[in-house]
């Protein structure tokens, strides 16, 4: 069974909880006897009518009343048949203040006066001075301990961290697949902790800090929890953003407070999560004031704490970020977090034992090839591929299938790739053809360039948030690098939809705007990081500040203004001659693009074998080959404006 307990509200408002509980119920029980005492005891009258007392009193029978501010009570002499006489006593509750009433009463020669204070009023009026106070301690008492940290005030230095008791997270090493390097690091910590004996008597020492770097989704939280199911020691988690408070100093408490929970129960683990929200570099500059100063206060204390203890306490810090390049340089110095372990994208392999993992308890029909899927999903990383077993899964159950198949695994995957279908997005005729002539620009440069794998698909169904069309070009295999000619012919492509609208139709539709803004960062990126400009030649124009968080932008140094013109021009050439090679490309297969565009309008979507075939057909112009290489096309060709 899972334990997880949250250590620092365990011992402090139970009490304070059952003290204005009981409280409570005391109070209730003294309120309810104050009102139901008298109404037993006292005798039980006969409600009447306050009209029918006026009556009453008018007619003489009434000789007695005691005429309270809400309630009347008043005596009726009758006489028995026997001849005796008695007092008959019933009540009536006054309609409004009668300020007729004592002038009646005066006329009818009625007895009548006010009643006298309450007898058991004492408890209410002790009651009234006692109970809203403690009342409100009671509510206060109560909110605070389901608030879970007790009264704040009392705990705020106290560290949230959870702590997990062997194989109550449920994960095991053998439930991370895929980043084989990681694990083997970090089993070797695992196995320190069970032996430490066999390390110490070769005087080895077990690093006192390790750091997870690596982009999202790729592990690193999962491997911190399978340690926790593996090691037989307590595992104590914490993010990082949970020691970042309003309050200036109560993150260093809390890792004080951490590390001293830490020493007691060692050997142990303390995995701290997203490191860089509380390791940030001091130095940088940062936003407010404020939160700069906790944050280094709390940084601060980490630092010492960690230096606070001896490598074979048996403490062992492990800490996760995907941004190890913000964080104090500090903190991975020797002695700190001096391990590091890259927990990367996963290769192909990698991705089908992932796969695996996931598909374990999924109903797998006999087509589902794994090993074609992870062909299939270069670049997904394991959250990713855990996403898209999943979703095959309710495609299949949404279809009412017994298993789940291979066409589901493929809707899935684009579904991830291009966004859900969008059949609901109804284009008109000259949309549609527009979208229908641009998917097939792209499809058949693409076809025709270097590296970028083969096109699969093309589609005119519309998908996600903006996609009207789309074509799918899977690489056949994972890449690690692009070399130039790879790069000059993915900005080709990407500029082939453009390139079509504007042989076919002679004007440009606003649907290329992403695909011009994807080209135009490649240029860029391809002359100011990649040093690929023969003009400007390898210099580095870009500070490189995100290694592994994608679609951050990189700051520009600090340049003259005639290099940052230089790129400018750089930058546009390079687009430029992609964008006449597209032209060129297309023009040679204007007849291609007909037919492929209207087979795709019929059909909606072109895939497989019969796609394979149309594109095989593409003519290759002479010029290409020689704009692979250089980047360049023979400048005296004629660009599109004399093409129209
Ligand atoms: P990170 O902390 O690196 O951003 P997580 O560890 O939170 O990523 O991963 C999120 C989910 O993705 C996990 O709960 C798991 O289901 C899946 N996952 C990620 N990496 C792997 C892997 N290597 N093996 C198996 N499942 C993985
Ligand atoms: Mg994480
Ligand atoms: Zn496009």
């Amino acid at each position: 069974m899972p334990v997880e307990t949250n250590n620092s509200k365990q011992m402090k408002t139970p009490k304070i909880r059952q003290f204005g509980g009981s409280l409570l119920i005391f109070l209730t029980l003294l309120l309810a006897l104050n009102f139901i005492l008298p109404t037993f005891f006292g005798p039980s009258l006969t409600q009447v009518p306050y009209s029918d007392f006026i009556s009453q009193v008018q007619a003489g029978k009434v000789n007695k009343a005691i005429i309270g501010s809400d309630l009347i009570e008043y005596a009726i002499k009758t006489t028995t048949p026997q001849g005796q006489e008695v007092e008959q006593i019933f009540r009536t509750t006054p309609v409004a203040i009668d300020l007729d009433l004592p002038k009646i009463l005066r006329e009818n020669k009625v007895e009548f006066a006010a009643p006298p204070p309450a007898k058991n009023g004492w408890i209410g009026t002790l009651l009234s001075w006692v109970a809203p106070p403690l009342i409100f301690f009671g509510i206060w008492g109560f909110l605070m301990s389901r608030q879970g940290g007790g009264p704040a005030a009392l705990t705020v230095g106290k560290s949230k961290a959870r702590i997990y008791s062997e194989g109550s997270t449920g994960v095991k090493f053998l439930d991370v697949a895929g980043i084989d390097e990681a694990k083997a690091e970090l089993e070797e910590i695992v196995d320190f902790l069970k032996n430490a004996s066999k390390y110490t008597t070769l005087g080895a020492k077990i690093p006192k800090g390790v750091l997870l770097v690596g982009p999202p989704g790729t592990g690193k939280t999962l491997l911190a929890k399978a340690i926790a199911g593996e090691a037989g020691v307590p595992f104590f988690s914490i993010s990082g953003s949970e020691f970042i408070e309003l309050f200036v100093g109560v993150g260093a408490a809390r890792v004080r407070d951490l590390f001293e929970q830490a020493k007691q129960q060692a050997p142990c683990i303390v995995f701290i999560d997203e490191l860089d929200a509380l390791g940030k570099s001091r130095g940088g500059a940062g936003g407010f004031v404020g939160g700069n100063d906790e944050r280094e206060q709390t940084l601060n204390q980490l630092l010492t704490e960690m230096d606070g203890f001896d490598a074979n306490t048996g403490v062992i810090i492990i800490a996760a970020t995907n941004r190890p390049e913000v964080l104090d340089p500090a903190l991975r110095r020797p002695g700190r977090f001096d391990r590091q372990i890259v927990v990367d994208r996963p290769d192909k392999i990698g991705r089908e034992a992932i796969l695996n993992v996931h598909a374990r308890n999924v109903k797998l029909a006999e087509d589902v090839n794994l090993g074609i899927i992870a062909t299939k999903t270069p670049g997904f990383a394991g959250a990713d591929l855990a996403n898209l077993v999943n979703e095959a899964a309710l495609l299949a159950a949404r279809n009412n299938r017994q298993s789940v198949i291979m066409a589901d695994f493929n809707e899935a995957i684009e579904r991830l790739i291009a966004g859900l279908e969008k059949r609901s997005r109804v284009l008109n005729e000259l949309e549609k053809k527009t979208v229908a002539y641009h998917e097939v620009g792209h499809a058949i440069i693409g076809a025709l360039m270097p590296g970028s794998g083969k096109v699969e698909k093309i589609s005119v169904v519309p998908r996600g948030i903006g996609a009207l069309g789309y074509t799918i070009q899977m690489p056949e295999e994972d890449r690690f690098l692009m070399i130039e000619d790879e790069i000059r012919g993915r900005i080709a492509t990407l500029l082939g939809g453009r390139s079509a609208e504007e042989i076919v139709f002679g004007k440009v539709s606003t649907g290329a705007s992403d695909d011009i803004q994807k080209a135009t960062d490649l240029a860029e990126r391809y002359v100011t990081l990649y040093g690929m400009s023969d003009k400007l030649g390898p210099v580095a124009f870009e500070k490189v500040q995100q290694q592994f968080l994608e679609g951050y932008s990189n700051p520009r140094r600090a340049i003259s203004s005639q290099v940052a013109t230089e790129i400018d021009l750089e930058v546009k050439e390079i687009v430029d001659h992609a964008h006449h090679i597209a032209l060129s490309i297309l023009q040679n297969n204007r007849n291609l693009l007909e037919e492929t565009a209207q087979l795709l309008l019929q059909k909606e979507i072109l895939e497989g074998a019969e796609l394979r075939e149309f594109l095989s057909k593409a003519n290759v112009p002479t010029e290409l080959s020689q704009w692979l290489k250089t980047g360049k096309v023979d400048s005296s060709q004629p660009l599109l404006q004399s093409l129209l």
